[in-house]
């Protein structure tokens, strides 16, 4: 060991063995590398349409106001957000983006004598803040792609304090039932939190159906995320929620940094709450999208995992990486799911017609290179 990496053993146990969190490779770096100019990005779920107007509009207003501090308590989104889902205000914890209410989640609840239980093919940063506070992650086998929910009960102890689960599901895409996960909700110890990230909620189907703010009412150890980045299509300003009981809130917020939100997402998200027009389009480029890329694998003769977000996992029955890279070649990103034990999958965000098209030609092109 050299001087340098001696700091390493002084970090916390859990972080030393942390595997650090790989984004989808950044357009511009692609331009860098290898001299493209025709890039297509369908690496991390992002909306395909951009922000929408409305955002945009709300955001150059508020340029001016930069030099102040953002309003700490979010007031005036919070209270969109509580009128849009009929909940109290105080109901309502803002993120930077929805990773950080998993982030504040896991610093209050979880320390080194504790576990948290989640899925394997689960969403990547699950692991990263239970390791981060030196807690154990109890990881369950996978269902079908999709979470087994018996067996994550079965792995419940008295030492579990959170239990994650991600509907519908990154990178796979699995959707659990109302139902099952009523049940599970129902089932579960109140000593411990469970944390339903619904992240990808807006792209469900039937998306009436989805009645998880219901049962905060009788669990107040239910934290449901929610998040701008993906149907809203504002990644770039990292702002997220929760919704929970008061007292989860209160908790939240006790760990949370007076600022965390600035002030451009804080209007730019409320301006996006009131844009149904662009939420809608949104919906239909993405289920146009979806039905696009499966009949494309359909026609390679590939086998996909059905998939309630704005992203496919796809079997390429033979290694991933080979193709990931030849992929990049052709100026098209997308992702490796290597890492979440997935060597022979790519997971494709959804794009544009004329996206889905270049990477589809693309992928029949990798297909016949790498053979
Ligand atoms: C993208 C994603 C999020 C959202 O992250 P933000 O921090 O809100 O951008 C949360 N959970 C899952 C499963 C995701 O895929």
């Amino acid at each position: 060991m050299n001087n340098s990496d001696k700091i390493y053993t002084l970090a916390v146990a859990g972080v030393q063995r942390l595997i650090p969190y790989k984004a989808g490779k950044p357009i511009e770096e692609l331009e860098r590398e290898l001299g493209l100019t025709q890039i297509i990005k369908l690496a991390s779920n992002e909306n395909p349409l951009g922000p929408g107007k409305k955002a945009l509009e709300a955001i150059a207003s508020a340029l001016p106001e930069l030099a102040l501090y953002p309003d700490g308590s979010g007031f005036l989104l919070k209270q969109a957000l509580a009128d849009k889902y009929a909940v109290d205000d105080s109901q309502i914890t803002l993120g930077n983006g929805s990773n950080e209410i998993l982030e504040l989640v896991a610093r209050a609840f979880l320390t080194p004598e504790h576990e948290a239980v989640f899925s394997q093919h689960a969403f990547a940063v699950y692991p990263i803040v239970t390791q981060a506070v030196g807690a154990t992650a109890v990881v369950v086998p996978a269902l079908n792609y999709g979470h087994d929910l018996d067996a994550m009960l079965l792995a419940i102890t008295e030492k579990t304090r959170l239990v994650f689960i991600a509907n519908p599901n990154n990178p796979t895409g699995t959707l659990l039932s109302q139902d099952s996960l009523a049940q599970f909700i129902e089932a579960l110890p109140d000593t411990c939190v469970c944390v339903l990230d619904e992240a990808y909620f807006e792209f469900v189907n039937d998306v009436e159906a989805i009645n998880s703010i219901a049962w905060l009412k009788d669990h107040p150890n239910l934290l449901i995320t929610r998040t701008f980045s993906k149907a809203y299509g504002l990644a770039g300003l990292r702002i997220g929620y929760g919704l929970s009981s008061p007292q989860m809130s209160d908790i939240l917020n006790r760990v949370r940094q007076p600022f965390n939100n600035n002030s451009l997402a804080l209007v730019a998200a409320l301006a996006a709450l009131s844009d149904d027009e662009h939420l809608q389009q949104t919906i239909t480029v993405n289920a146009q999208g979806m039905q696009q890329l499966v009949d494309g694998f359909k026609v390679l003769g590939l086998e996909w995992v059905p998939s309630a977000g704005n992203f496919v996992l796809v079997d390429l029955k033979q290694a991933g990486l080979p193709i990931y890279e030849a992929l990049l070649r052709k100026g098209v990103i997308v992702r490796p799911v290597g890492v979440y034990e997935l060597p022979n999958h790519l997971r494709i965000s959804i794009g544009t017609k004329i996206e889905n098209q270049l990477f589809l030609k693309a992928l029949t092109d990798s297909l016949a290179d790498v053979r």
